[in-house]
């Protein structure tokens, strides 16, 4: 299956089971905003959950916030956002459809990135165990022609987003022969800026009533609290602030699903230090960070670091970690150094002192922030496309199944009588009501026990246990496991005890701690 089909399938089985909804449906939906359903909600909590735990839990010197959508309109002034929070969108004439302008380049490099890596796997297989691909990078022509031609226009594209020169990014698409994906035609507007904030007023009446914005992140909150936070929680530095909420943007152009959309929900955390000690951090964080990514078990070679290739001016140093999605590596999650920028720019608006006294240097100075910023949705769809496999099986079928990593899945457990009859289904509510006090599970009692194992399978359920006439007599049941369908028998006295070991998070946990 190629990856086009992938993904319309995995956001097909989305729908079906129950995890996310377009938004507005009944009114033919409403672009790049989704509802959660029943499942969805659940894997978007666990996450959320697992993340709140790996920051606040496990970080003795980071504590959380849960601050106001709607801030001080200044807030938005000190931090930028009002007159830089910009993208650069440009129109093709024929298709009349609207793109951004550094997305059409970046792709456009990125095809550059996919003949190279093609030409690296065709070597790598005809020299075989002899291949040495640094020697190949530095020698092979192709390889060579390519790389410089990636530079030269990575290094024009960025002077002209540096110099604002809105008319050489457009040349550039020009140049490069960039068509519309639509139209096929080469036919474009003029590059302009777009301010991807949404306003809207505040107060009963027109007069009198203010502007304020829909939040675009959840920093703002963050920076306009630490000292309050610092003072209240006397909080040390280096210490940090976790938030998770949402954000709003007016994105340009949303598409791919949950990937990009105009309400989302981002987990923030602010860390707060002495200066001169922030590129240190920085890489302890780039390291905490992946940690977290990997833990999860999609696989390693999923996640990867991007550099950015424009810093924005007030940070010295900034990595994405990028994911394998079905449409290729793309962002999940940026580590920023932000040097003091937001903390003076608060200073400067608000006229408010926002330094940290230090009691070992003695002395008072605005702390410079390292940040962490991961899209919730984001990580759902990593989540998602990485457990989506469809599976044939022995004798002829087939079955669609998500295995989610079991401490996130939705659901952890579902209690099977094999028959509706004689006495199982009161034995399977009993230990159904004895083990949801520790996790989310169901019951379910209708349908062929192969049915019943197979919409678990599609909703990511890691264990299933069958209760059948022997439980009532050796007070054992059958644990089925979703990914190897293999089964075994459990005594009813040790299931909690196994099933905790399986689907917790505890061990997840201990192993990034
Ligand atoms: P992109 O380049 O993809 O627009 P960004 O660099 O603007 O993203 P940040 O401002 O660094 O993103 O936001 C931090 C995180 O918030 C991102 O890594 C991403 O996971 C998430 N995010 C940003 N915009 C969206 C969106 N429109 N929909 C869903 N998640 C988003």
């Amino acid at each position: 299956m190629n990856n086009e089909d992938l993904f319309k399938n995995i956001i097909g089985h989305s729908k079906e089971y129950g995890f996310i909804f377009q938004s507005s449906e009944i009114y033919d939906g409403l672009s790049a905003a989704y509802d959660y359903a029943q499942m969805g909600v659940e894997l978007k909590k666990n996450i959320r959950d697992y993340w709140w735990k790996a920051m606040v839990q496990l970080n003795e010197n980071i504590v959380g916030l849960d601050a106001a959508i709607f801030m001080h309109p200044t807030t938005w002034k000190a931090s930028g956002h009002v007159d830089a929070f910009n993208d650069p969108l440009i129109d093709n004439k024929d298709s009349k459809k609207r793109y951004r302008a550094d997305v059409l380049i970046e792709e456009y490099m990125a095809k550059i990135d996919q003949k190279i890596l093609k030409e690296v796997v065709k070597a790598a297989k005809r020299f075989g165990e002899s291949f040495d691909e640094d020697q190949f990078m530095a020698t092979n022509p192709n390889v060579l022609r390519n790389v410089e031609k990636k530079e030269e226009i990575r290094k024009r594209f960025v002077e002209a987003l540096e110099n604002d020169d809105l008319a050489d990014v457009r040349q550039l698409i020009i140049d490069l022969e960039i068509a519309c994906p639509i139209s096929g035609s080469k036919n474009w507007t003029e590059v302009r800026q777009f301010n991807l904030m949404f306003a809207t007023e505040m107060g009963a009446m027109a007069e009198g009533a203010s502007t304020v914005y829909l939040r675009p992140e959840t920093a703002q909150g963050i920076f306009v609290n630490y000292l309050n936070v610092q003072k209240t929680g006397r909080m040390k530095i280096p210490f940090g602030i976790a938030q998770t909420g949402k954000a709003f943007r007016n994105e340009i152009v949303a598409r791919q699903f949950i990937f990009r959309m105009r309400e989302f929900e981002q987990m923030e955390m602010q860390f707060f230090v002495k200066p001169g000690t922030e590129l240190d951090w920085f890489e302890k964080w780039k390291e905490k960070r992946l940690a977290w990514h990997e833990a999860m078990g999609l696989g390693n070679e999923k996640y990867r670091f991007h550099a950015h290739d424009k810093l924005a001016h007030y940070a010295n140093a900034a990595f994405d970690i990028e994911f394998d999605f079905p449409f290729g590596f793309k962002e999940l999650e940026g580590i920023h150094s932000r040097t003091d920028f937001d903390l003076t720019q608060h200073e400067k608006f608000s006229g408010k002192k926002l330094q940290y006294f230090d009691p070992e240097e003695n002395k008072s100075y605005v702390p410079y922030v390292v940040e962490t910023s991961i899209g919730l949705d984001r990580t759902v769809l990593a989540v998602l496309s990485a457990s989506y496999q469809e599976e044939e099986l022995e004798g002829g079928t087939s079955r669609v199944v998500l295995k989610i990593p079991p401490f996130l899945a939705p659901v952890k457990l579902a209690i099977l009588p094999l028959v509706k009859k004689d006495g199982l289904p009161e034995k399977a509510m009993e230990i159904f009501n004895q083990l949801r006090f520790d996790h989310n599970i169901i019951y379910e009692e209708k349908d062929s026990i192969g049915k019943r194992y197979r919409r678990q399978d599609a909703i990511g359920t890691p264990y299933c246990i069958t209760i059948d006439h022997d439980t009532l007599t050796d007070n054992a049941v059958t644990l089925r496991d979703r990914d190897t369908m293999q089964q075994e028998r459990v005594p009813i006295e040790k299931l909690s005890q196994i099933v905790e070991e399986k689907v917790g998070i505890k061990k997840v946990l201990e192993s990034i701690g």
